[in-house]
């Protein structure tokens, strides 16, 4: 995979945070996570007319924007020294547990936001990160979606009749568990804070009975297919 690239990019902040003021999942209200940060959105939130309501959020973020600028720039610059000293270990470890199955080819993009939400987008192997996070907490975010990417291409081509049978909750839900468990494990002591490796309110009381299925996993593959069993038995 080539190195990953860190930018910033208003103009996709504004969507998500359009997309995300109404969003709940995981046991997570996003809504409230974006108001918490930017208060001055409450009143966008309530807004019906759509028009209206993308003015309103282009206002905001582009005053924002211009008065973070610098600060923003200078977080990116950081995390990006951060993680580049530590990103071939990372693929090396990560590479190695899929059984040498490589991550898929792609430009990968890391674009700060002022929203967290860090959502990723799997076809374009891009996605976001609060730019305000501590240094090891964004570090634990890159982990995590570049770990989607590989686990999504993997299973898509490894278990493709497997998946059929998963609802796209369950196997979100899944892709969402594998990740806790996998970034908390010894195998990236060195990379990953365990501080922050924090997994949705609705798998806490999964985490436990995959974290015994993983230590029984010798790699991936086997992890994934003993974890698809078990999400299959979940409503
Ligand atoms: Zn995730």
């Amino acid at each position: 995979m080539n190195k990953l690239r860190f930018y910033p990019n208003k103009k996709l902040d504004e969507l998500m945070s359009e997309e995300f003021l109404n969003v709940r999942g995981g046991g997570i209200d996003f809504g409230k996570e974006i108001i918490r940060i930017h208060p001055q959105l409450k009143s966008v939130k309530s807004l019906k007319d759509v028009a209206q309501r993308k003015k309103a959020i282009h206002v905001y973020f582009d005053n924002y924007y211009q008065i973070h600028k610098t600060a923003m720039l200078h977080k990116i610059e950081n995390i990006r020294k951060i993680w580049r000293k530590q990103e071939q270990e990372y693929i090396a470890i990560t590479e190695d547990f899929f059984g040498g199955f490589q991550f898929p080819e792609g430009k990968y993009i890391a674009y700060a936001s002022i929203i967290n939400c860090n959502p990723r987008f799997l076809e374009s192997k891009t996605f976001q990160f609060f730019y305000k996070k501590p240094p090891a907490d964004t570090t634990y975010t890159i982990t995590h979606e570049l770990l989607h990417f590989i686990f999504f291409d993997f299973i898509k081509k490894k278990f493709k009749k497997e998946i059929k049978y998963l609802s796209e909750d369950q196997l979100w839900d899944f892709s969402e568990i594998f990740n806790v468990v996998v970034l908390k494990s010894p195998r990236y002591r060195h990379i990953v804070n365990q501080k922050f490796v924090i997994p949705y309110p609705d798998h806490l009381r999964y985490i436990h009975q995959f974290e015994k299925t993983y230590k029984n996993s010798k790699n991936a593959e086997e992890f994934i297919k003993h974890g698809l069993s078990i999400i299959s038995l979940k409503k």
